[in-house]
């Protein structure tokens, strides 16, 4: 090939290429499988809400037409569903393109910083440093809960943004509400608190979030998703909740057309369907039990999740170790996460799944483990 002479900023040129592993028709195919199952995403274990499934139908035949700029309709559901004013919340393109805006929006390359722990979700770092912004990282305690007085001692007068999961991704840990109010009031004003409630919805008690009394706050933004509760994640459906004058910036730097329409349509008819999140909310917290119970009797270290994943590590015992636990499970037909990428080679995370999906994955780690 011959040289070539365009620019590539040496950011870019540093990046690891995201390998997605493999698909499920090349697993089928290469290990002659009928079935494969895949508990790896944290998708959700129903699928798409039979109602939302039809609503998406009835909009096909409009996606001609843009969206209409801003997605005011869909703006309007949250606005009711949380009774917070619109006026404070921008839709994306998945909450990755929230987090994307608030990282291009927020702080000036080469002289703010963004503060997260160590790990964390991928998204944080990678766009902070495709936007030149320097990322620190803190790293996680002993038992996966975060490092506060770590945090704030890594927060200076040049820290735009701090990124916490909670409930925490891939460990499942969620700080208590004390907890994340004492935090977020020990912050510089000048510093936003970015708290990524992806997962908010699976806590076990729903009052772990500071999003109802987000008024009381000047410098939180939540984000919010409906890849994961309400089992949309194909489509690309996010939000974020924040101050009214960052949002107008925000506004002012999206992309108009980001969400697409029958995302907009499937979004609002989510919210409208309570029995389908009651449902999805019921089949995580018993299948979380049933999964956490079936692991710790294998002799696998259970982390308590109040997400709709669990992360574990293997008994020390086994002659195998986390990587060779997730090959078997794939030649099998069972896709779950390796976290080598997060730097824990010796745990693995499988989402909660069917009651269905849970059974054949407990029988698949006994006889692998055995
Ligand atoms: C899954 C996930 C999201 C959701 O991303 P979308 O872009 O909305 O699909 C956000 N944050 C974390 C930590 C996640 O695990």
């Amino acid at each position: 090939m011959p040289a070539t002479s365009y620019p590539v900023r040496p950011e870019v040129l540093a990046f690891e290429p995201y390998s997605p592993g493999l698909s499920i028709a090349e697993i089928q195919s290469r290990y002659g499988l009928d079935t494969v199952i895949k508990m790896a995403s944290n998708e959700n274990p129903l699928g798409v809400s039979p109602y939302v499934q039809k609503v998406i139908a009835d909009h096909a035949g409009f996606a001609f037409r843009y969206a209409q700029s801003g997605n005011p309709r869909l703006v309007g559901a949250l606005a009711d569903y949380y009774g917070i004013p619109a006026a404070h919340i921008v839709p994306g393109n998945g909450s990755d393109e929230i987090i994307d805006l608030l990282l291009r929006v927020c702080p000036s390359p080469g002289l703010h910083n963004v503060v997260a722990c160590k790990p964390s979700f991928s998204m944080y770092r990678i766009q902070s440093r495709l936007c030149g912004v320097e990322f620190r990282s803190v790293a996680l305690r002993e038992d996966f809960s975060f490092d506060w007085q770590g945090l704030l001692a890594a927060v200076d007068e040049r820290t735009a943004l701090v990124f916490l999961t909670t409930p925490d991704n891939p460990s499942g840990w969620c700080p208590s509400l004390a907890e994340t109010e004492d935090f977020a009031r020990s912050l510089p004003q000048h510093c936003l608190l970015v708290l990524d409630e992806a997962y908010a919805d699976f806590c076990r008690e729903q009052g772990r979030s500071l999003l109802p009394r987000f008024r009381e706050f000047s410098n939180l933004v939540f984000l919010r998703t409906f890849s994961k509760s309400f089992g949309l994640a194909g489509l690309r459906l996010g939000y974020g909740i924040m101050p009214e004058a960052l949002a107008n910036s925000m506004r002012a730097a999206h992309m108009p057309f980001s969400v697409n329409i029958l995302a907009e349509a499937a979004g609002i008819a989510a919210l409208e369907d309570g029995a389908f999140l009651e449902a999805t909310l019921r089949t995580v917290s018993e299948g979380r039990e049933r999964l956490s119970e079936g692991l710790t009797s294998l002799g696998c270290r259970v982390h308590p999740s109040e997400a709709n994943f669990i992360m574990f590590r293997p008994p020390a015992t086994c002659a195998k170790d986390a990587a060779g636990i997730f090959q078997d499970l794939l030649e099998r037909g069972l896709i779950i996460r390796p976290l080598k990428s997060y730097g824990l080679p010796e745990h693995l995370r499988v989402s909660v799944g069917t009651g269905e999906e849970n059974e054949r994955f407990l029988s698949l780690m006994r006889e692998i483990l055995a």
